[in-house]
Formats: structure tokens, C-alpha cells, sequence
């Protein structure tokens, strides 16, 4: 297990040590963003942040300062949201990345916590990165990389401060959970639109949707989708347990790349 973790604390000697050692920077991506009556607008980057942190604990990788804004148009609806432009977000990872590699880091894990709306920006990011300053760029994504707990632990389909992410708060930040605050609104699944990447079935990728939509569709559950009540500790810490050990797993594959 290593001690420091976060670039923040370290001095630049420390930094140096560890990329001469292992080479290897995470860096966590999130949101600021209204999550229901029941989860704080940090959840995003709460969770991105924690998966980061376990991570570099047992690999040595380096965590730099968390992004703590995403791609958040939609949820513009209710107050607590920070949105920041894709463009702006682009170039603001390319910066963080391409700082990282001219320092000497090798490869950039990219934990996102704000699910499938920061991954195109990410990606352009990423591209970006690999191709101008030669580094490799992995994103990974809970919903993605624990995709088959997920499904074990029986979450439903993905939505919004959902059942999955209020049990990850739980075991993260319980203290900032108001369970009692917690509303459900599960959704019929409509037969070609599944955004759920648990779920397999033909579908439509994308349908764009504007605040005025959210907030019709989250009026009565107060911004929440999904079913929250249902959600524990319990599962919140088998979920990130698998999360984290996923990734560790697969920081040792690269290290052999
Ligand atoms: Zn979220």
C-alpha cells in the first residue's frame, strides 16, 4: 500500500520519485451537478474521486487534483448545477494530460464519474492527447468497468441519482446521503432506447434533451430517476470494491503492454 496518493500533497521530489517508479497518473473527472433531494451536487466527482484515490493506494499511481465540472446542459434545470462547455472541458484535460506527460508520465487513467454525458468530450480529450504528446490514455467508467457486478447486484436499468449511485454514496459519504429525501421514478424501458450499458437490446445512441425536458420529466421526484430507496451500503461497497479492483487489474496488464 503507498502513503500519498494525491499530486496536491506531494512536492515535486515525491513526484518525481514515484513517475521514475511507477509512471502511471490518474486523473478523476466528475460533475457539479443537482443529484435528486437526497444526494449532494458533488456526487459525480465524490464517486470519481474515491475510485481514484483506492486505486493509486495499492498500484502507486499519482492523482492529480480532481476535475470537478462536467457536461451538465440538462440538469441546468435545478439550482446547485455548474455547467461547463465540452470545448472548454477538451481543452482543459488536454492541458491537465499533456502537463502530466511532459513531467515524464507514461499513461493517463482517466476516471470519469460522470457517466455517459462527459464520455465524447473525454474522448476527444484523449485523442488529443495520445496523438500530440504520444501518451497512452485509458477512460474508465464504473458503469463500464464493473458492468457485469452491476447486473449481479441486480441495480436496474442506470438513471439519475438512481439506486447504483445512492448505494456508492452511501459507503463513500454516507453522511451526506438524506435517504428519507429519496424518491423513485422508474421508467418504462422503451424498446430502442436503452443507455443503460448493462443492458443489451437494439438502440438508439443519443437523443439530446433540454433543461425544460428534465425538469418535466423530474418534477415530481425532485430531480431523481430510478429507484434510490432501494439502495444500501451494503451494495454500495461490493459495487466499488469490484470497481476498484477491476481497474487495478488492469493497471498490471498495461504495465506489461
Ligand atoms: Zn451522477
Amino acid at each position: 500500500m503507498y502513503g500519498k496518493v494525491w499530486l496536491q500533497e506531494m512536492t515535486w521530489e515525491e513526484v518525481k520519485e514515484r513517475i521514475d517508479e511507477v509512471g502511471l497518473a490518474i486523473i478523476p473527472v466528475g460533475s457539479t451537478e443537482q443529484h435528486g433531494r437526497h444526494l449532494p451536487v458533488g456526487t459525480d466527482t465524490f464517486v470519481a474521486i474515491k475510485i481514484a484515490e483506492d486505486v493509486a493506494k495499492e498500484t502507486g499511481a499519482v492523482v492529480a487534483p480532481p476535475v470537478w465540472f462536467g457536461w451538465s446542459p440538462h440538469h441546468m434545470c435545478l439550482p446547485g448545477t455548474i455547467n461547463v462547455r465540452p470545448e472548454v472541458l477538451v481543452e482543459l484535460l488536454y492541458d491537465i494530460g499533456v502537463s502530466l506527460v511532459k513531467h515524464g508520465f507514461k499513461k493517463l487513467i482517466v476516471v470519469n464519474g460522470h457517466r455517459i454525458v462527459n464520455l465524447p468530450w473525454l474522448q476527444m480529450a484523449a485523442f488529443k492527447i495520445k496523438n500530440e504528446v504520444k501518451a497512452k490514455v485509458y477512460i474508465v467508467d464504473p458503469s463500464y468497468i464493473a458492468r457485469e457486478a452491476i447486473r449481479e447486484l441486480g441495480f436496474g436499468p442506470i438513471s439519475h441519482g438512481d439506486e447504483q449511485e445512492t448505494s456508492h454514496m452511501l459507503y463513500l459519504k454516507e453522511e451526506l446521503v438524506n435517504l428519507k429525501r429519496a424518491k423513485d421514478k422508474v421508467e418504462k424501458l422503451k424498446k430502442f432506447f436503452v443507455v443503460d450499458p448493462g443492458l443489451l437490446g437494439d438502440t438508439v445512441i443519443y437523443i439530446p434533451s433540454s433543461p425544460e425536458e428534465h425538469f418535466q420529466k423530474y418534477r415530481d421526484s425532485g430531480g431523481t430517476g430510478g429507484a434510490p430507496s432501494k439502495a444500501t451500503l451494503e451494495k454500495g461497497r461490493e459495487l466499488h470494491e469490484k470497481i476498484v479492483g477491476n481497474i487495478v487489474e488492469l493497471i498490471k496488464e498495461i504495465k506489461e503492454e
